[in-house]
């Protein structure tokens, strides 16, 4: 059956390629997105397509959105703000822009009976976990971030709508999702710098920090598998692979792919790289594997090729 898939921030990083998936399907599909961090090249090869509709608006508009979701079967929820440093200057903008947002969704779903929600949740839900790999029940979730805190309000809204009035709801919770089309994060960070300088490369903490990292590619196919096979209300996963990667490491893989030589590693220093940053982040995948779906790469492939595709889209 074709379904009429509504994604928020369909323009951004994940949205875009998830949209590429969903229209190579024969699906319908909706973006809205306000262009905040998104951006219009990343959806054009769909534009004026019969499949496709753009809508530039803000979700903090809930009659806008209310409008726009109706005769939808189904909401990717990826719209968020996505820079976790920005809640260190202005507190109030993972509230707004990830809990109340999330909200609105909600209710425009409510509103116009659309029943299946997905929800772009994040690692640091699970803040500085005592066990690692971090299974899906660990608790007491506690996260360091305002970031982390809004995105574990976020889950908390889909699933008590889901109990409420009747929907599902499947909630991701990411590792560090990698590849082209990026509009930040570490290795978009790294490019950044060393345009600006060649010869030196500022590393936030002491390199330490490992992490796990999985290619957008294989994040859209893992969210795309687990809703076709969840049957619970409420549907939680990991999504990761199960290994991890250090900052330094990446550093030095990123100058290699780049060409560059003789480049001076400058580290801030301290095991985080800003208040707020989980130094080690290891989630355990077991569950996502069991419904089978496992990443076809691990944490080093997933960023070389996100190197790779930075390296082409923003020449150094
Ligand atoms: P992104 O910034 O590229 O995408 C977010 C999109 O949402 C952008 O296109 C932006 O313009 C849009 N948007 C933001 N606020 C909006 C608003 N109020 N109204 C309408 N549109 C709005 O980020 P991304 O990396 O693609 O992240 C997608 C989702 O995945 C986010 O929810 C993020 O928290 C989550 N996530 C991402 C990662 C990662 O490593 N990239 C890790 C964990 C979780």
């Amino acid at each position: 059956m074709v379904k009429k898939v509504f994604i928020t921030g369909g323009a951004g990083f994940i949205g875009s390629h998830l949209a590429d998936v969903i229209a190579h399907k024969g699906w319908q599909v909706t973006v809205y997105d306000d262009l905040s961090s998104g951006k219009k090249e990343f959806i054009r090869r769909h534009m004026g397509q019969g499949y496709f509709q753009f809508i530039q608006a803000d979700l903090l508009d809930l009659p806008k959105l209310i409008k726009s979701m109706e005769g939808h079967d189904l909401v990717f929820h990826l719209a968020a703000n996505p820079d976790i440093r920005h809640g260190i200057k202005y507190t109030d903008t993972d509230l707004k822009q990830n809990t109340i947002v999330t909200y609105n969704v909600l209710e425009a779903m409510r509103v116009n009976k659309v029943k299946d929600i997905v929800l772009a949740s994040t690692s640091a839900i699970y803040g500085e976990p005592r066990v690692m790999p971090t299974p899906e029940d660990y608790g007491p979730l506690l996260p360091i971030s305002l970031y982390g805190a809004s995105k574990l309000a976020c889950e908390a809204l889909c699933a008590s709508f889901a109990r409420t009035f009747g929907m599902k709801c499947w909630i991701f919770r990411f590792a560090n999702i990698v590849g082209g089309r990026g509009t930040h994060g570490l290795i978009f960070d790294f490019i950044h710098k060393l345009k600006s300088d060649p010869k030196k490369l500022e590393i936030l903490g002491n390199g330490k920090q490992a992490k796990s990292y999985l290619l957008v590619d294989d994040c859209v196919q893992a969210m795309l598998h687990a809703y076709a096979r969840g049957k619970a209300r409420v549907n939680v996963y990991n999504l990761g692979c199960d290994d991890t990667i250090d900052v330094t490491a990446i550093a030095k893989l990123l100058i290699g792919k780049a060409g560059l030589k003789d480049v001076k590693l400058i580290f801030t220093g301290g095991k985080r790289g800003w208040p707020g940053d989980v130094p080690r982040m290891s989630l355990a995948v077991d569950k996502i594997n069991g419904v089978g779906w496992k990443s076809r790469r691990g944490s080093r492939q997933a960023v070389e090729i996100a190197i790779e595709r930075t390296l082409q889209e923003c020449k150094l």
